[in-house]
Formats: structure tokens, sequence, C-alpha cells
């Protein structure tokens, strides 16, 4: 396995911002399957909120690293009073706040890097068995108790079981389980618990790949969406779509959307097969800084 970095290494660096900078909280928003802690990160001092969350499947980590090196560059260009994609960001630090859970799957990270424990790595070998196409362990998006946590939102998710169903996936495995009921993992239901004690004006969930946007559920289409997204796709260089039937429902997005009538996006980073390399990560931040930024400047208007 070419890349070791754990779990611990991204949680270890989101700490490690919050103590750099005296302006960015730190607070944990819920526990993994494994026991590990949701660091959810916050900056800025407006009233329009934002949030970012990475990683809702463990192979995909590399956005981890991604929103955090934003946030890295946002708070270093805030403390030195410089710009960030060309935004000033006292700009954004003093008329938005931004919420960013950069790991959701800490668990299933480690897996798919064959990091876990020999009894977690042993345990979820057997449930990979039940989908024995799917390579392992990097073929990994489940929790550690194999559901796919972005299929495990209350937002069309009957349909999302029937249509995993009926491609065969049934019960716990590396990807595609919907779970036994809408929120029955811990990491979903805690995201699910935090967006729903804030105000959040737009979300952007980050997954890899195919260097597209997905802005909608079904036919809700919240208002500033559509301009949101193709100023987002024009930051970025990414294509803005409609989701695809098959993983159309019961994602972050889709609920965030159907609970609140906003902008939310699904940012689908990198191109190639998951984990993708990490040789990938600085074309990543190239293109999706400036969305970032777009994003933060866009909500201000919400
Ligand atoms: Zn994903």
């Amino acid at each position: 396995m070419a890349e070791t970095i754990r779990a611990a290494d991204i949680l270890a660096r989101t700490a490690r911002l919050a103590n750099e900078y005296s302006f960015v909280g730190l607070q944990t928003i819920g526990y993994s399957v494994l026991g590990r802690a949701l660091f959810t990160l916050s900056m800025g001092r407006g009233e329009k909120q934002v949030y970012i969350n990475a990683a809702h499947h463990g192979n995909e980590w590399i956005t981890s690293l991604l929103v955090l090196r934003y946030l890295e560059a946002y708070a270093r260009a805030t403390q030195t009073g410089d710009a960030i994609s060309g935004t000033p960001a006292s700009d954004l630090f003093y008329n938005t706040t931004l919420f960013l859970t950069p790991l959701v799957d800490p668990d299933g990270m480690d897996i798919a890097n064959a990091q876990a424990s020999p009894d977690v790595m042993a345990a979820a070998r057997q449930l990979a068995q039940t989908q024995p196409n799917v390579p392992f362990p990097e073929g990994w998006k489940a929790n550690a108790t194999g559901t796919d946590l972005n299929l495990n939102y209350p937002a069309g998710w009957d349909t999302a079981r029937e249509i995993k169903a009926a491609q065969g996936v049934t019960g716990p495995g590396p990807r595609d389980y919907v779970g036994s009921a809408p929120l029955s993992a811990p990491e979903s239901r805690a995201v699910y618990d935090f967006t729903r004690a804030k105000d959040f004006r737009l979300i952007l969930a980050y997954h890899t790949q195919g260097e597209v946007i997905y802005w909608r559920y079904g036919e809700r289409d919240p208002i500033a969406a559509a301009r949101i997204g193709r100023a987002l796709a024009e930051a970025s260089g990414y294509a803005l779509e409609d989701t695809p039937y098959a993983s159309a429902f019961a994602g972050y997005k889709d609920w965030f959307i159907q609970a609140f009538d906003r902008p939310g996006y699904t940012v689908e980073a990198g191109r190639g097969q998951n984990p993708l390399p990490l040789s990938q990560l600085d074309d990543m931040y190239e293109k999706n800084a400036p969305l970032i930024t777009t994003a933060l400047l866009s909500a201000i208007e919400l």
C-alpha cells in the first residue's frame, strides 16, 4: 500500500490547526463506531454559516487533506491580512462562519488503507466477501460496520434501499449498504444532529471523483442554487450536473436540500480509482480553493 497516512494523522492535524490559530475553533460533534472523535473546525465571525464536510466515504480521504489545506491557507491569510483565491480573507472572515468536518468516516479510511487494527481488518474483510467484485481493502467506502454513510440520510432512503437491493446489496458490506434505518450509523447521525443545530446557508460535501458538482435533489431547486452551482463550476472548471439516478437518494446533500431548501452540493474531486493518489492533491487544491472561496462569497448574499 503506497499511502500509509492514517486517520489519526488527519485528526491530529485538525486539532493542531485549532492550536495554531486562536481564531480557529474545534469541537467534537460525535464519535465513530470505533470511538474516534468527529472533529469539526470553525472559523469566522460572520452571520452566514457555511458547512463543509469531507470523506463520508473512507477511501475518499484525500478530500480530508484538501479541505484542511484550504482552511489552513484561509487561516494564514486571515492572520497576515492577505487574500485567498483573490478575495481578502477578512471579507470572508467577518461575513461568514465556516464549519468544517474534514473526516466523517475515520474508521473506514483506516480500513481502506489497511491501517486499522488486525481485528477490525479481519471483520471488514469478512463483510467485504459479500461483494467480491469490490477490491479489498482499497474499495472500502463504508463505516467500520459496513454502512455506506452517504446512503444513510432520511431523504428517499427507502428508494435508495430498493435501488441498492436491485443491485444485490442488502446487508453490511464495503459500499452501498444503506444501513438498518435512516441515521442508524453514529457518523451520519452526528452530522445530521450538528446540521440541525446550526443555520447553514450553504453546504459542500466532498467526495471523489469525476470532477463534477451535483446540485439538486429530485426536482428541488432551492433559490440561487443553480446560479451558485454555475459559479462553483466556473471557479473550479468542474462540470455541474444532476446526480445519476442510482445515487440520487439518501445522501447528505440530498437530505440538506430536502430539509432546508437551501443550496447544497456534492463536489466530486479528482479522477481515477479510489483511493486517489496524493499526487493529485496539488491539482485538486488549485481547482477547489477558488470553489470554496466562491461558496463562502455566495453565502454572504443568501
Ligand atoms: Zn463518495
